[in-house]
């Protein structure tokens, strides 16, 4: 089975973050992954790119972690693909299968409301789990469920100290009738490090071909 990380994050682009791409890289090699998604938060979540900004620096900036750990990847035998974190208050989305250059060509994505986005990036290709939907932590205020507009739902995320968030996740994909998926949600090498992510027994070649095993039930989480 090949092991793949589908949620984490570099210090490059999330504010919360403490190791860079390189180095999540290497750690993921360390400890047998097959391949990473780096899934930094969007300019609407704990972004550590400077609002201020033009929309293409921005941009630019906010794929550095990624292209470093891709980088460093293919240095030492780690696949590595680009994903991205959309928030929207206290929820969060996984975006899978649109790149840099569609960042770029879409600078009006954060004046869309949250529906009208989800149903817009798919509408270009991009497949979108829920992460972490029932996370009740200080940060998030309210939560936004939009069962509708995503293509599963991420009901393990390994960073969870409460099982029940967990649980509840579960239930909710059950309840949709939704694919499910895991994730780590690493931040750093070690305090917030967690081994999760999924198990395949196909190798994938992109964010998309993970993304789709996932809807297609084809791959195990890891729990
Ligand atoms: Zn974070
Ligand atoms: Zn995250």
């Amino acid at each position: 089975m090949y092991r793949y990380e589908t949620h984490l994050h570099t210090a490059e682009a999330s504010g919360c973050a403490q190791a860079t791409g390189a180095e999540m890289a290497e750690k993921y090699k360390a400890a047998g992954y097959t391949g990473i998604i780096v899934t930094d938060h969007f300019f609407n979540g704990n972004s550590s790119v400077p609002r201020n900004l033009p929309w293409k620096e921005r941009v630019e900036l906010f794929c550095k972690g990624y292209e470093h750990a891709k980088a460093k990847g293919d240095e030492i035998g780690l696949d590595v693909f680009f994903g991205f974190e959309y928030g929207d208050g206290g929820s969060d989305f996984l975006v899978y299968g649109l790149d840099k250059q569609w960042l770029l060509d879409n600078d009006n994505i954060l004046e869309m409301e949250l529906t009208r986005f989800l149903e817009y990036a798919r509408s270009c290709g991009g497949i979108i789990f829920q992460a972490h939907p029932f996370r009740d932590c200080d940060y998030i205020r309210s939560t936004t469920h939009a069962p509708h507009f995503v293509d599963g739902v991420e009901v393990v995320n390994m960073s969870h100290t409460r099982p029940e968030f967990n649980e509840r996740a579960k239930l909710y994909a059950q309840w949709y009738d939704l694919p499910v998926t895991s994730g780590s949600d690493s931040h750093n090498t070690t305090t917030r490090w967690f081994a999760g992510g999924v198990l395949s027994e196909k190798k994938f070649t992109s964010a998309l071909d993970y993304a789709r095993a996932v809807v297609n039930g084809e791959i195990t989480i890891i729990e």
